[in-house]
């Protein structure tokens, strides 16, 4: 099939006679879980069918961009129609593709996620195609199996989203993040733990929340070197207090990614090993976001790593796929109650039940509760009645690793 490079001499000849070009990029949702499940040789079979369904579906110019991800191009002596056309093709190759596709013995059945960029003369062929890709990750992220208009905004946006991944990557290399601590109570409101938060202290932006940078981490494997960077620091400091014979928990958030990357398990056991840790007192919180893809992997690396003391909790409980039924099948020690339900408590009748049914799940299944967001006393008075441990504002704020033990060791 015609390359990459084809499209762009295509459209370096094209230009001169046609005033608007569209260009559909369409990617297959998921298959790195078809890969996973049934091995490349099989994989490339797919993308082998699909390729011939899209051959049969559009007489225009089709194109192999590598992998998993097709192009077609079309192009119009002028501007009206174009849009159209490219959105009715869309959906005719979304619609196609439900069908089930013929690969060995199988009747497969698959989806794909499709970005459409439409520009007028001058006629750029690197534009046309990142664009399309703009709007086809825009698709990917709204659950796969859709088509997106590449918008300027969203262009702006993935703009924005590049640049802060570089500064991020940077500023990783030139020690830019700064570890801070939150304290974790229990029901005697004795210091127990701490969580781990990571803060950017950016030269010229000033301290930046991961809210920010996080979710532009997870974009690649960024988010791994993030990570790992606040595991060595937060095993340093366990080891720390370990000497010093305190006898704390200290939580470290874990995105689903790395869960998923080939070296989760081996970069935990060789920082228990390199700072001979108690691994008791580890911490690590996931979402409920591992529970999307390679469930059954996750588990088994979550298995292998309860299996040497580390302890596993759950974020921000309450928001996600909560399906109870997961977490029993988890090595999960402790659930964190979300704030936006500790939020209501005790005004809101709903908020109360919703805690009071995750108190009494959470009991039958013998696992430790944490609070998240405690910011009144009346909070605070529940958590202690009810025997969660409470983390938030009402107890303190995140602070610099050095202004946190000043405050609570010193005191
Ligand atoms: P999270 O793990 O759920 O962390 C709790 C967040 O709630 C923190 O925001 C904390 O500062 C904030 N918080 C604590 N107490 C209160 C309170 O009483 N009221 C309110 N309104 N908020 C409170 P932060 O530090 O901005 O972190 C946001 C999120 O970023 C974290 O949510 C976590 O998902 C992620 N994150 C932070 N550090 C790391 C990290 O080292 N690695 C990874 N992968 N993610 C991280
Ligand atoms: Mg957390
Ligand atoms: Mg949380």
């Amino acid at each position: 099939m015609p390359n990459r490079l084809s499209l762009l001499e295509k459209i370096a000849i094209v230009q001169q006679q046609v005033a608007v070009a569209g260009l559909l990029m369409i990617n297959i949702d998921r298959m790195k879980f078809i890969n996973d499940a049934r091995g490349y040789n099989y994989g490339n079979l797919v993308i082998q069918r699909f390729a011939e369904r899209l051959g049969y579906l559009s007489p225009h110019f089709l194109g192999h961009l590598g992998a998993d991800s097709f192009y077609i191009l079309l192009t119009a002596e002028e501007g009206q129609a174009l849009p159209a056309l490219c959105q009715q093709l869309a959906e005719r190759v979304l619609l196609a593709s439900k069908q089930p596709l013929m690969v060995l013995d199988d009747a497969l059945v698959i989806s794909c996620s499709i970005g459409i960029s439409i520009v007028v003369k001058p006629i750029m062929g690197e534009e046309l195609l990142q664009r399309a890709e703009t709007a086809m990750h825009i698709a990917k992220r709204q659950g796969g199996n859709k088509l997106s208009f590449y918008s300027d905004v969203d262009g702006k946006k993935a703009l924005l989203m590049f640049q802060t991944e570089k500064a991020l990557r940077l500023g990783l290399a030139h020690n830019e993040l700064r570890l801070y601590l939150q304290s974790q109570c229990n029901e005697q409101g004795q210091l127990a733990g701490a969580e781990a938060l990571v803060r950017w202290q950016h030269p010229s932006e000033g301290l930046i929340s991961p809210g920010l940078f996080i979710p532009v981490a997870e974009r690649s494997d960024l988010i791994i070197a993030l990570d790992n960077w606040v595991l060595q620091q937060s095993c340093q400091l366990l080891a720390e207090w370990q000497q010093q014979g305190r006898k704390l928990t200290l939580s470290v958030n874990i995105s689903p990614r790395h869960v998923r990357h080939a070296d989760f398990v081996t970069d935990i056991t060789r920082l228990l090993e390199q700072y001979q840790l108690d691994a008791s007192a580890l911490v690590l919180e996931v979402t409920e976001g591992i529970l999307v893809e390679d469930i059954a992997a996750s588990i088994q690396k979550m298995q292998t790593l309860a299996a040497l003391g580390v302890q596993f909790a759950i974020d921000d409980f309450g928001t996600g796929y909560s399906s109870l039924s997961y977490i029993r099948n988890l090595p999960v020690q402790e659930l964190k109650i979300d704030q936006s339900f500790i939020k209501g408590i005790p005004q809101h009748a709903n908020d109360v039940a919703m805690v009071t049914t995750i108190i009494s799940v959470a009991r039958q299944l013998g696992l430790r509760l944490v609070a998240e967001g405690v910011e009144t006393a009346e909070q605070n008075a529940f958590c202690q009645r009810e025997g969660l441990w409470a983390q938030g504002y009402y107890i303190d704020k995140p602070l610099p690793v050095s202004e946190w033990q000043q405050r609570w060791f010193n005191a």
